[in-house]
């Protein structure tokens, strides 16, 4: 973990730790990086402060001689694939799901996909010697604007079965929280041939609808909505619309390693093997359905970019994220919100209810417990936690996760916050809280003995 990038890029609280003159620097560091005379495409979320930052951003690039592409709201994976396609770099304005307050800065290569560690700390080097290469008058970057909602969804839409959809005419229920997803899901959905009823559909970085992580409790109005009309599902997206969670057509709420796990046995099968990448943290339903149809799963540290990478290295079918973040690598390597949405509305079209599709996936109960740990206290508790779980059977992939025959318990340190994260996984959901409470007494054990 670097001091400016967390797990998902730069975040902060406007005019406290995210201002113009950090973006400014940013900027000027991120053109140092990649070289003059290159193409950086832009875009945002709906927030509030997404201008600010934009400029800010987007002057810095100009400084060290980039030209910068605006291409407005976007979803986030719009701009990824827009990236990918048409210019050399890419930076997200966004914050994701955080509250209103908040935004961030993205970075992203030119195959779509997001920096991963070393990178960013060889920007953030350059943020903070202040070594920035800014080029003379005649060669400072020009702007341009540019559309990547057509290109983005007309991609989607040759990966879809049309037809089928068009037969059977699905009514979705679609939750855009407001933010980015609202400029593109509605009328791609429709444009597929659904019925899509909207929720929160107008741009807005004030949320008036509700906080933009599509948690349970978030998701109320559409949960209601779903089950008491005749829809055949909900979709909710997160703010930039990079993650998708579903709600069955009775109102349950699915987990995102449910859909996860659904999409995962789909793929595979249809491939008839193939690799499968997630972080250590997903649900064993995924190695379960994976496994029964001659597929690999490949587990890797937590964080979007990295299983994204790792697809890449292994030449991987599918990949995600517990989160609703799913990776679909026939289309591009980043989480991709509108895909996931047409991919789930197909299969309802084409095999039926969600909620018998998801009640056939093997069934586990996952626990996740917090514990404060001060950042300095980190690594000295995973060494002991190392030295006491070395006899038993674990994986240090990321942070350690112990299996036992009943499930397995996962210890990792927060990349954001000053705390510890338990999550336990069993087939009842006695077991799974039961080795939560074990290891949250042990993790506060240790912590009082270091
Ligand atoms: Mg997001």
């Amino acid at each position: 973990m670097t001091e400016l990038f967390g797990t998902n890029g730069v975040r902060g609280t406007i005019n406290k730790d995210m201002d113009t003159d950090l973006a400014l620097q940013l900027g000027k560091a991120i053109g140092t990086w990649i070289g003059k005379d290159k193409e950086v495409a832009i875009g945002t979320d709906t927030r509030a402060s997404n201008y600010m930052l934009k400029n800010a951003v987007s002057s810095g690039l100009m400084a060290t001689g980039c030209d910068v592409i605006d291409l407005g709201e976007v979803p986030t994976p719009a701009l990824q694939f827009y990236t990918k396609g048409l210019a050399d770099f890419g930076v997200a304005i966004t914050a994701s799901h955080n509250p209103p307050e908040f935004n961030g800065i993205k970075c992203v290569n030119d195959d779509g996909t997001e920096l991963i560690g070393w990178m960013e700390e060889e920007i953030e080097d350059i943020y903070f010697s202040k070594d920035f290469d800014l080029v003379g008058w005649d060669e400072v970057g020009k702007k341009k604007s540019d559309d990547a909602l057509d290109l983005y969804s007309a991609a989607i839409k040759e990966k879809i079965d049309e037809e089928a959809i068009r037969k059977a005419e699905p009514k979705v229920i679609l939750d855009c929280a407001n933010g980015a997803g609202c400029h593109l899901t509605p009328y791609l959905l429709r444009e597929l041939g659904c019925e899509v009823v909207t929720l929160n559909a107008q741009p807005d970085g004030f949320f008036p609808g509700h906080n933009s992580e599509p948690i349970k409790e978030n998701l109320q109005d559409l949960i209601r909505l779903t089950s008491e009309t005749d829809a055949d599902l909900g979709i909710a997206h997160d703010g930039d619309a990079d993650r998708t969670i579903f709600i069955d057509e009775d109102g349950g709420y699915i987990h995102g390693d449910r859909t996860l796990t659904l999409v995962a046995e789909k793929l595979v099968k249809e491939n008839k093997g193939g690799t499968v990448v997630t972080p250590v943290s997903s649900s064993s339903s995924v190695a379960d359905v994976v496994e029964e149809n001659g597929g690999e799963l490949i587990y890797t540290a937590v964080g979007s970019p990295i299983v994204a990478r790792r697809m890449i290295e292994e030449n991987a079918i599918f990949g995600g994220e517990e989160n609703g973040g799913l990776i679909f690598a026939d289309h591009q390597f980043c989480r991709d919100g509108s895909m996931t949405a047409a991919k789930i509305v197909e299969m309802v079209a084409k095999e039926g209810k969600l909620s018998d599709m998801i009640e056939e996936l093997p069934q586990y109960f996952l626990e996740k417990r917090g514990v404060e740990c001060p950042d300095e206290l980190k690594d000295p508790l995973l060494e002991r936690l190392k030295e006491i779980y070395s006899e038993t059977d674990h994986d240090d992939t990321d942070g350690l996760k112990i299996y036992y025959d009943e499930g397995w318990v996962l210890i990792r340190a927060s990349g954001t916050e000053p705390k510890y994260r338990i999550y336990s996984e069993a087939t009842d959901e006695i077991k799974a809280e039961r080795l939560a409470d074990e290891h949250q007494t042990k993790v506060e054990d240790i912590l009082k003995s270091i």
